[in-house]
């Protein structure tokens, strides 16, 4: 299946195939900065299932890590779209609020609860982890 997204303003249209890989809540200290507040709902992709169809997203790496996410976002409107995680090589990290159905999105992990603020409701189906999952 094609998933569709785009930006808020909507100068960056995006397209995607599955298979999405997995599906997440996310509530590290630096994905409240991009989501808010809340935990971040993403997805996440093959990258070379993705493309965009209209306009060019700009990016963003902090300097002062080591090893840093680079940020894909609108520059016009500066709507966050998807992540490279250096620990998730070949793979997107991406904002389901960008696509245009998200109806659909079922977390399978709330993930870095270490960082969960006392706000923060995690579904109660959902397994929860300090950090990420082990791996299987
Ligand atoms: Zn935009
Ligand atoms: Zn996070």
């Amino acid at each position: 299946m094609t998933h569709t997204g785009k930006c808020y303003c909507g100068d960056i249209r995006f397209e995607f195939d599955d298979p999405i890989h997995s599906q997440l809540l996310c509530h590290c200290r630096e994905c409240r900065y991009l989501s808010g507040g809340e935990p971040n709902a993403s997805i996440v992709i093959s990258e070379d299932k993705f493309r965009v169809t209209k306009g060019e997203l700009n990016t963003f790496a902090r300097e002062d890590l080591e090893n840093p996410r680079t940020r894909f976002f609108c520059k016009n409107c500066g709507t966050h779209i998807c992540v490279k995680s250096p620990p998730r090589p070949g793979m997107l990290v991406l904002k389901i609020g960008t696509l245009d159905d998200h109806s659909w999105f079922s977390p399978q992990a709330a993930i870095f609860c270490v960082d969960q603020q006392p706000f923060h409701q995690i579904p109660a189906n959902v397994p929860s982890f300090d950090k990420t999952p082990p791996p299987k």
